[in-house]
């Protein structure tokens, strides 16, 4: 496993997140009736004017997990990034077929502004579901 020496939160957290994935079911467990998930999203800076190209990839719901997250872009995030399960899990009660929104990163900007300035970087997305 990895060593501790150091003070990472950075890579702690994201070991965490991950292991939390990896231990959610997948999507086709949790919600049966979804049969295929497109998502879309951009990332946009703080201030929302630059943005951080588009992407769009289809998701297979027997192997992506239920807990749905997206890293952020800033490479300097501390315990931050994008956790679309909850929008998701809203999504399919209402078997809603697009879903748009966005999320603005929780994380401190970098591991010098822990508990100062949070990183706020902005996660525009799009879901479109069928059933
Ligand atoms: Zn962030």
């Amino acid at each position: 496993m990895m060593s501790r020496q150091k003070f990472t939160p950075r890579a702690d957290y994201r070991q965490q997140e991950s292991q939390r994935v990896n231990e959610s079911v997948s999507l086709s467990e949790k919600y049966r009736e979804l049969k295929s998930l497109t998502v879309e999203f951009a990332h946009f800076s703080a201030d929302g004017l630059s943005r951080n190209g588009q992407i769009k990839y289809m998701v297979n719901p027997s192997h992506a997990k239920s807990v749905f997250r997206l890293d952020c872009p800033n490479a300097e995030c501390i315990r931050g990034d994008y956790d679309l399960s909850e929008a998701l899990a809203k999504a399919v009660g209402a078997r809603d077929a697009t879903v748009t929104g966005e999320l603005c990163c929780q994380g401190w900007l970098s591991k010098t502004t822990i508990d100062s300035i949070h990183c706020n970087n902005i996660l525009k997305y799009k879901l479109n579901l069928e059933y």
